[in-house]
């Protein structure tokens, strides 16, 4: 028999198959090893223990051992199952965002303690704090963003570095850009600008400063929050393509 290397990680479910009759492949995003497939023996019987981990947002160690290329899941001890998220339609949509969002882009290898940590306190602000689902959501596209290389810098333009009182996102200079810059980029046909207002500005900047347990302070009326949510959304779009 191959030896096989035991592992144990801190992770939450962030996707998953059906793998033969019985079995499951989840997807764990976890603080050790990033991104894992794990296989779930037996899960879809009818009498199997693992059954709560085989769902989405099960936050758990999770006990593995590596057979070849891939992990079998031997134990689970659950933390939490964020099961309240269920209970608000919109809070529900938005922390599946970020689940989608690290299922999709999280690459195999890539670990990032930073985002992680964020990824679990955006979870508890929007699931334990009553924090908006969209303010909360912002904050954690821009820490997936500083985890891409392409962080935000709120105090200069990116292209003239100019001190930023007002910011444009920029494609093109991969961040913000002063009132100046914009309109001149404007005259560009081939380049791709997203103006901000005044107050989605000092809101994302806001939101960029405050910590996760705080986020439930933030107070933005819900429309502003959205399409601040959607531009910032766009953006990441944009810069993941
Ligand atoms: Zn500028």
């Amino acid at each position: 028999m191959s030896s096989a290397e035991e592992y144990r990680v801190t992770g939450v479910v962030i996707g998953g198959s059906n793998y033969r009759e019985k079995d499951k492949l989840i997807t764990i995003f976890s603080l050790e090893l990033g991104k894992i497939s794990a296989l779930l023996k037996g899960v879809n019987g009818a009498n199997s223990k693992l059954k709560y981990a085989s769902q989405p947002f099960c936050f758990a160690v999770f006990e593995l051992v590596k057979k070849g290329d891939f992990f079998i899941v031997t134990q689970v001890s659950a933390i939490d199952n964020f099961f309240e998220l269920t209970e608000n339609y919109d809070n529900f949509i938005e922390a599946s965002y970020m689940l989608k969002l690290c299922n999709n882009y999280i690459k195999s290898g890539m670990v990032s303690e930073q985002l992680f940590i964020s990824f679990i306190n955006c979870l508890k602000a929007i699931t334990y704090d009553n924090a908006s689902a969209q303010v909360v959501v912002a904050q954690f596209i821009l820490r997936f963003l500083d985890c891409l290389g392409y962080a935000l810098d709120f105090s200069t333009c990116s292209k003239c570095e100019a001190k930023l009182y007002n910011g444009n996102l920029s494609l093109v200079h991969g961040g913000l850009i002063c009132e100046n810059c914009l309109s001149f980029e404007k005259n560009d046909f081939n380049v791709q600008e997203i103006g901000l207002k005044k107050q989605e500005f000092a809101y994302l900047k806001i939101i960029n400063n405050t910590t996760p347990a705080k986020l439930k302070n933030i107070k933005v009326k819900q429309i502003v929050a959205g399409e601040l949510l959607k531009t910032l959304k766009d953006y990441l779009g944009y810069v993941l393509n």
